[in-house]
């Protein structure tokens, strides 16, 4: 039914770089085959789901949407992919990316843009566009994405779904092409709460990877107190997010209407303050960039991808390989981080980064003395057309609300709260936990479907 639904909806919705029939297929099969058995079936036996095309799944393509690994095979499995196919999922394909994940619409992918399911016109978020736009489309009932500055939440608040981001740590890095290996995480989109608390479990229930060193050990059922409810439950706003330049009035009166909701569930309502937040973007601009710059060194045409055809010699390999392997944003973010780590000025910029990150992360932790969970917005507004913001500036400054979590390194959940009452786009609200407590977030996100 998946690969129907792909065949008949992603002419238009364009959400797949790579569709693989011959492994969902076998993997099907090997399920029905356990069933014919007798066997027991694993929890999500037979559940289609999407993978963002920066993880590595043997038998596909990883190419991050980028030129530079166009055709690159890849040669073991990341180990989120593992889990959820250990679990018993189907994979049906490789969705469509900003490339190498730096951007906000899925339209820096090489290969093509992805459309929004709700209007094609309209860019679907990003960097996991095609993950977010396949689960919206109705192709997969989960897909898995990464958050670096928003990546998930953002694209699942454009296009109407729930998108995770765990707290760092929570989920293996392994076999993930990386960005920032400092803010990478990956998370899934699902249609409702329970579907994300499912896949929650089948990504951190086997525990800890000891391929990453950065995963942690935070195995526990995020299905059991989904629906607890909220009574008693202290909820964070934050007033200055709530009268930010750039949030449109539907989104603020979609999130209010969503704090008024938790709080006749019984829920307190609790004024916070994160003081170092203005310094959240300009931060991770230089944080994310820098480790961006040193991880894609990696890129070198030499030892993957793309390599540029008759050069003289090494050098020129190398760095024609570069110029025409990566696409402008691409180069943009090396560009920047190469510079912001040179000598005299990684003291002015990258110091500076590292500090305002430690004073965000303790204005989290203090907030959170205050309250349960933070509500606020997922994306300042609803989704643009394609083309509308061609400014990269202007599109950094579309990431106000997610970028702070990644900085400070828990989690967030970005929920759908049906159309905005102008655009009738999605509008989403985002509810943001401290480090670990990410089941909690869950039982909020749960009390707003
Ligand atoms: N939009 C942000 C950026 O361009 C976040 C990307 C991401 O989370 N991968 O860097």
């Amino acid at each position: 039914a998946s690969l129907d639904a792909i065949q008949a909806r992603d002419g238009a919705v364009q959400a797949f770089l790579q569709v693989t029939p011959e492994l969902a297929l076998a993997a099907a099969d090997r399920i029905d085959a356990a069933r014919a058995a007798g066997d027991a079936l694993p929890p999500l036996a037979g559940v289609p789901f999407a993978i963002k095309d920066n993880m590595n799944l043997v038998g596909t393509r990883t190419t991050c949407a980028s030129h530079m690994l166009e055709g690159y095979e890849s040669v073991y499995t990341a180990t989120c992919v593992q889990r959820m196919l250990d679990a018993g999922c189907v994979p049906v394909g490789k969705a469509n990316m900003d490339e190498f994940a730096f951007g906000s619409s899925t339209e820096s992918s090489a290969f093509h843009p992805t459309n929004n399911p709700w209007d094609v016109e309209r860019i679907p978020g990003g960097s996991s566009g095609g993950s977010a736009a396949s689960v919206a489309a109705g192709e997969v009932p989960l897909a898995l994405g990464s958050d670096t500055g928003g990546s998930i939440r953002q694209p699942a608040a454009l296009c109407g779904v729930v998108g995770m981001k765990p707290t760092y740590g929570a989920v293996s890095r392994y076999g993930v092409v990386a960005f920032g290996s400092s803010l990478d995480q990956v998370g899934p989109f699902g249609r409702t709460v329970e579907d994300v608390a499912l896949a929650m479990n089948a990504l951190v229930g086997a525990g800890r990877d000891p391929y990453d060193g950065t995963s942690q050990d935070c195995a526990v059922d995020f299905c059991e107190h989904l629906h607890d409810g909220v009574e008693g439950r202290r909820v964070g706003i934050i007033p200055a997010f709530m009268e930010a330049e750039g949030l449109t009035d539907e989104v603020r009166s979609a999130v209010e209407g969503a704090a008024r909701a938790l709080e006749a569930q019984g829920a307190k309502l609790v004024e916070v303050d994160l003081p170092h937040l203005d310094a959240a973007i300009a931060a991770y601009y230089v944080i994310g960039p820098a480790e961006a710059f040193s991880n894609l060194a990696r890129f070198d045409g030499i030892r993957y991808g793309y390599q540029e055809p008759a050069c003289p010699n090494l050098d020129t390999q190398s760095s024609r390989s570069r110029a025409h392997g990566f696409g402008a944003e691409a180069k943009r973010r090396q560009l920047l981080g190469a510079y912001l780590l040179s000598s005299g000025v990684y003291d002015k910029y990258y110091y500076a980064a590292q500090k305002a990150r430690t004073l965000i992360t303790a204005d989290y932790a203090a907030a959170y003395e205050a309250c349960d969970v933070i509500l606020m917005p997922s994306s300042p507004r609803t989704a643009w057309k394609h083309g509308e913001i061609s400014d990269p500036t202007q599109m950094y400054l579309s990431d106000l609300y997610t970028i702070s979590i990644n900085i400070a390194g828990n989690g967030g959940v970005s929920v759908p709260l049906g159309l905005g009452a102008t655009s009738k786009l999605p509008v989403a609200a985002q509810l943001v936990g401290p480090a670990f407590k990410d089941r909690t977030l869950l039982t909020f996100a749960a009390a707003l479907e």
